[in-house]
């Protein structure tokens, strides 16, 4: 792995930043962006920062082909001081090596990935917007770069880090959302690459994702891929609810990607000593609960919306309002806590913020 100084030319043009009002999600991207380069005989090489710009490659890419990739979402926060919050950076680089290794992909140094990336955004540190709720995405990834039809393990890669300003994800605040419960189409099985951070995954679940647009729900809820009877996330985001009092979320089983946000929020939860499982929980028990009066709260957690409540579900011809399609206490306070300390305003007890 390369040890080498990250070089950087500056762009000599620089382009017009769009207000914060007016930030639509992954539209825009800053002036630089992170290149290193692997191929077989040299490991990872030539780290460079340079102006944004497109790639160029042969049709026979193996990426186009076979989808042999990785990617991260993550964010820098801008606080009030002026200092640049990342949240827990160091677990997305360990989960992009996690999914590398799934997907035959050769590791990269994680220290060394985290370092350019914190150069990349101090070089576009004035595209990090300040209005509240706003922040920079940050985007890694790696696509397998070699000209070959054959199905195999590329011989090279690029491993790419863009950067694009987000709006608030709330703008009226914080609000539940309406999801269907899939019964069709499944996003990833066990065995599968679920639990790896993979363009195929998000491939296959745009199918039902568009099925229930189309019928008004924001998202769906995944059900697992063998009986259709567990729940596994939400949309891209794992997923919790709150019966009689304790907190449940999907045990990890290979087809779940583990969140950070979801590593995070089992922390505070047990911090603040509220009882939390991870558990197998079936769309029938939840259903259960909702009907014996015990479905208190159900919640999604991700990078993009941080918290989102689910204020009705449905699932065949069944749909149900929960805690009368407002937002619970758990999850507004999970909410307010990791966006206070996201932005540097609340106590990090756990140092997440680098
Ligand atoms: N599940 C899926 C499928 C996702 O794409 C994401 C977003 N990365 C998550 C869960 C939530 O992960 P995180 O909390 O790390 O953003």
């Amino acid at each position: 792995m390369t040890q080498e100084a990250i070089s950087i030319t500056k762009a000599t043009t620089k382009k017009e930043k769009p207000a914060s009002d007016q930030l639509v999600f992954g539209r825009t991207f800053t002036d630089h962006m992170f290149i290193l380069d692997y191929e077989e005989e040299k490991g990872w090489f030539d780290p460079r920062i340079v102006p944004y710009q497109p790639i160029s490659l042969d049709p026979a890419t193996m990426v186009l082909h076979y989808g042999q990739t990785v990617f991260e979402g993550m964010k820098a926060y801008l606080t009030d001081q002026g200092d640049v919050n990342l949240f827990r950076p160091e677990k997305n680089m360990e989960r992009l090596n996690r999914s590398n290794e799934r997907m035959c992909i050769p590791s990269i140094d994680e220290e060394f990935a985290l370092e350019a990336i914190k150069q990349l955004v101090k070089v576009d540190k004035d595209w990090i917007p300040s209005a509240p709720g706003t922040s920079l995405y940050i985007r890694p990834f790696i696509i397998s770069t070699q000209p070959y039809l054959g199905v195999a393990p590329s011989k090279r890669y690029k491993f790419m880090v863009i950067l694009s300003p987000v709006g608030a994800y709330y703008k009226e605040g914080i609000n539940p959302i309406k999801i269907a419960v899939e019964n069709e189409f499944v996003r990833a099985v066990k065995g599968g690459t679920g639990e790896a951070k993979t363009a195929g995954n998000y491939a296959s679940s745009l199918k039902a994702q568009k099925t229930v647009a189309e019928k008004g729900y924001a998202q769906v809820l995944w059900l697992d891929g063998l009986e259709k009877k567990y729940v596994e996330e939400v949309g891209s985001m794992n997923v919790f609810f709150k019966i009689d009092g304790e907190i449940v979320t999907p045990e990890l089983n290979g087809s779940i990607l583990e969140g950070v946000t979801r590593n995070s929020v089992l922390q505070l939860l047990k911090y603040w000593n509220i009882p939390v499982s991870q558990r197998k929980i079936s769309i029938e028990e939840v259903y259960q609960a909702y009907k014996a009066g015990k479905l208190e709260e159900a919640f999604g957690s991700g990078t993009a919306a941080v918290i989102s409540p689910i204020g009705q579900l449905a699932w065949k011809d069944e749909t149900v309002t929960i805690n009368n399609g407002k937002t619970g206490e758990i999850a507004k306070r999970l909410y307010d806590t990791l966006t206070g300390i996201q932005y540097g305003v609340k106590e990090d007890p756990f140092n997440w913020i680098s």
